[in-house]
């Protein structure tokens, strides 16, 4: 497995896990990463620009790190436990 370093020190491996060079903190799969941005892409200044989240705001979106520092979402168990809801509904329970 590939390691990868980045100029503030961080190193991390595993080919879902991203490292966000702006903010630097690391991210257990892309989607962590792409919830971890906000703002309209096209913008660079004002209110709405594209940037990074602080760790207050993801730790209010309900992100939160693993045992390695990696931040990683909840909306992907929140699937799985509606898609397995949804499983339930199907098999008549
Ligand atoms: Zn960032
Ligand atoms: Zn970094």
């Amino acid at each position: 497995m590939s390691t990868s370093t980045c100029r503030c020190g961080a190193e991390w491996g595993g080919f879902r896990t991203s490292h966000c060079t702006a903010c630097h903190q690391t991210f257990n799969s892309d989607a962590a990463g792409d919830k971890h941005r906000v703002g309209e892409h096209h913008l660079s200044a004002g209110p709405n620009r594209r940037r990074c989240r602080t760790e207050a705001e993801m730790l209010d979106l309900g992100m939160s790190r693993n045992d390695r520092g990696h931040w990683i979402t909840k909306a992907r168990i929140d699937s799985v436990v509606e898609g397995l809801a949804e499983l339930l509904d199907e098999d008549g329970f």
